[in-house]
């Protein structure tokens, strides 16, 4: 790929749409915008501004990430765990505060931290993300400079999010900020502030979300037409909250309640199809160049007796080992020491940072361009289920899943074989009832 600007990115299929590139552009010449074919994110560029300088390819997670380097610059030392990257503690915790713990995700870890850090005084806003009141589908990255702002953007998005498109009001105003993001954007950040000092000095803080993938707008939309609700009437939409796993709400124009989804019933492998092909590329399940790294505790033995939720929290840096001592000490949340091995079971995600291999090479087969990642520790080889999985399950569930005019194939496809059950159920019944009159 010839290293100019971002477009070369976007043709290879490889932007994660995390929306570094639009802050660090020196010229206002990117954009980002909703693509509504595939239902992503993709940067634009005004090419009567651009003088290919080349910065918003040197920032961009899409094309490379070097661990090697990022982990060094970010913690000093490469990476502890082949998989989790460098950690050091593993456990699961929740904020003590019952009313925050509910309406957040998981364990209320990452609300809890940013209201700690802002009341404590290490930071002065927080780059977070809540839904946007004018477009209630579409997310809005802002700095939330309060407890209620933070509060407000409590719980997980399933649906692109530009986050790094915020980074250019850390730019342009001085003070300490805090950073919330998946782990592209965390690497995009990163990569950011390995460029300019003054980005590298005012992020103090960066959370991470474990992430196996974010979903395209078109999971939330196909979502909608199932339930018979006209996107034009949403006026409000929460992914998670109400305890744990929690539920999907949507609130709309023409209903006076809120409908409720809970998260088993729409989180299906259908919902999961809408993985953007980048994400089903990416190597970097745990947020691995942040700070403090949350994921969703999914272990039997924390969830069985648990309606409120847990989180799995990893400090790697010194800063985020101390804030979560203090917090403890402090009784905001509660701890629980894990193991590395714990972590792994949780998640099926991390997994694939050792089948990487097998998606490079169906890449390879489609003829699309792959990430270049630059990591320090060897990894045991896939197996062959790991195989028959990915290259027969899951890359093929996504490929399907990427465009509108697939979908609609899809869904035409469905129906029909919805109606054809339909019809042989009927006609089953019929001779049921035939057998019962000549009985
Ligand atoms: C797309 C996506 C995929 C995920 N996949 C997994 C997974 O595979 N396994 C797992 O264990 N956990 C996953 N998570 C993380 C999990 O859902 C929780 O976010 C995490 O456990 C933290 O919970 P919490 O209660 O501490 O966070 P909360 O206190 O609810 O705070 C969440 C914070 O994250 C920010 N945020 C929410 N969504 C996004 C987004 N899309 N992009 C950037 N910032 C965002 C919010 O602004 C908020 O500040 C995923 C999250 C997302 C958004």
């Amino acid at each position: 790929m010839k290293p100019s600007v971002i477009t070369a990115v976007v043709k290879h299929d490889l932007c994660t749409g995390c929306g570094t590139c639009v802050s660090l552009c020196p010229r206002n010449a990117i954009s980002l915008e909703k693509n509504d074919q595939r239902g992503i994110y993709l940067p634009t560029v005004e090419h009567i501004k651009c003088n290919n300088c080349g910065i918003c390819y040197n920032c961009c997670p899409g094309h490379s990430v070097n661990y090697a380097y990022l982990n060094e610059f970010s913690f000093g030392a490469i990476p502890s765990h082949p998989l989790l990257g460098n950690v050091r503690d593993c456990c699961v915790a929740y904020a003590i505060n019952q009313e925050r713990r509910y309406n957040s995700s998981s364990g209320g870890i990452i609300t809890e931290i940013l209201i700690y850090a802002l009341e404590e005084g290490l930071i002065d806003g927080a780059l977070v993300t809540r839904m946007n009141c004018n477009k209630p589908l579409e997310p809005e990255p802002f700095i939330a400079k309060t407890r209620e702002e933070i509060l407000e953007a409590a719980g997980s998005k399933y649906c692109p999010v530009p986050t790094n498109v915020a980074i250019k009001y850390i730019l342009e105003n001085e003070g300490k900020y805090a950073v919330v993001g998946l782990p592209c954007h965390i690497q995009g950040i990163r990569k950011a502030e390995a460029m300019n000092k003054k980005l590298q000095h005012r992020i103090v803080l960066h959370l991470g979300l474990f992430c196996a993938g974010t979903k395209t707008f078109l999971a939330t939309e196909l979502l909608l037409h199932k339930m018979n609700i006209n996107p034009l009437t949403v006026t409000k939409i929460e992914y998670r909250g109400r305890g744990w796993p929690g539920s999907m709400s949507i609130s709309t124009s023409v209903n006076d309640a809120a409908i409720i989804i809970p998260l088993s019933d729409y989180y299906s492998p259908y919902f999961s199809s809408f993985t953007p092909w980048r994400c089903i590329l990416c190597i970097d399940h745990t947020a691995e160049l942040a700070d403090i790294s949350c994921g969703d505790a999914w272990l039997k033995e924390i969830t069985e007796d648990d309606n409120l939720g847990s989180s799995i929290v990893l400090p790697r840096s010194i800063i985020g080992k101390d804030i979560i001592d203090d917090m403890t000490k402090k009784s905001l949340i509660r701890i629980k020491e894990i193991s590395t091995v714990d972590v792994v079971r949780s998640q099926g995600g991390i997994e694939r940072k050792r089948r990487h291999v097998i998606r490079v090479n169906l890449s390879k087969l489609l003829g699309k361009s792959t990430p270049k990642y630059l990591i320090c520790n060897d990894l045991p080889k896939p197996s062959k289920i790991d195989w028959v999985l990915d290259l027969f399950i899951l890359c093929p569930r996504t490929v399907l899943a990427a465009n509108r005019q697939t979908i609609q194939l899809l869904n035409i496809f469905l129906s029909i074989i919805k109606y054809v059950g339909k019809f042989i159920r009927k006609i089953k019944i019929s001779a049921y009832s035939l057998c019962d009159v000549t009985r």
